[in-house]
């Protein structure tokens, strides 16, 4: 089954796309993380990203199809995917249609933006390894390190709240559309998040028909 799902910065689209990766067992394809390795890794890709991402616009759709096209060509991808970022504007779309991907379901985590300000301002991720918490949701042992391997967590720089409403914006403006484009071809289904993760949960899991 190929999946694509969508969602608001801080839905908790990417917590979805893991637990349905891991029942289907199928790959989960985030470009937000392939963009972050790039930039750590300094790659020309990264270099060319580390601008817009860190002021919370978007990566340019030249790089980011490319990422993707290179992502999916590998062997584990040919039963089937999760798209966990990508697309995130309709020339985006577009381009897996021109690649011939064949979508199954797109499947929309939806959250109201209050709610997700909220959420995003007590992120926090381990400078070290990478691990996340939430101050409210999921906090480490102790405050502000990390548990895995005592690193320091910190605010990611993308979810300072002023880059929050910047992503929410170019939510609204650039990814949004994709939900009339999924629509029209008759893929679009949305779930509510809820306020505990595991319901959420489960009506992913019911929505891709897992249980
Ligand atoms: P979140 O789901 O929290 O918004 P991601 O980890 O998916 O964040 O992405 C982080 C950043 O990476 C985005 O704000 C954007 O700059 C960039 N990015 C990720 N995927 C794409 C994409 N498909 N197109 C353009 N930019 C992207
Ligand atoms: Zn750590």
């Amino acid at each position: 089954m190929n999946l694509i799902l969508l969602g608001a910065p801080g839905a908790g689209k990417g917590t979805q796309a893991e637990v349905i990766s891991e029942t289907l067992l199928i790959p989960q394809i985030s470009t937000g993380n392939m963009l972050r390795e790039a930039v750590a890794n300094g790659t020309e890709y990264g270099v060319k990203a580390k601008a817009a991402m860190d002021s919370g616009a978007l990566v340019s759709d030249d790089i980011v199809i490319g990422i993707l096209k290179e992502r999916i060509a590998q062997d584990d991808c040919k039963d089937g995917f999760i798209l966990d970022g990508f697309p995130r504007s309709v020339p985006q779309a577009e381009a897996l249609d021109e690649m011939g991907v064949k979508i199954d379901k797109v499947l929309e985590i939806f959250v109201p933006d209050k709610t997700i300000q909220a959420r995003v301002s007590g992120r926090r991720v381990c400078e070290s390894c990478g691990a996340t918490y939430h101050i409210e949701y999921k906090p480490s042992k102790q405050d502000g390190i990390c548990d895995k391997c005592g690193g320091k967590t910190i605010i990611r720089k993308d979810d300072m709240l002023e880059t929050v409403l910047k992503r929410l914006a170019t939510y609204h403006e650039t990814t949004e559309p994709l939900k009339s484009y999924y629509e029209n071809q008759g893929k679009l289904e949305t779930v509510v998040g809820q306020e505990e993760v595991a319901e959420t949960t489960a009506l992913t899991l019911k929505a891709v028909g897992a249980k």
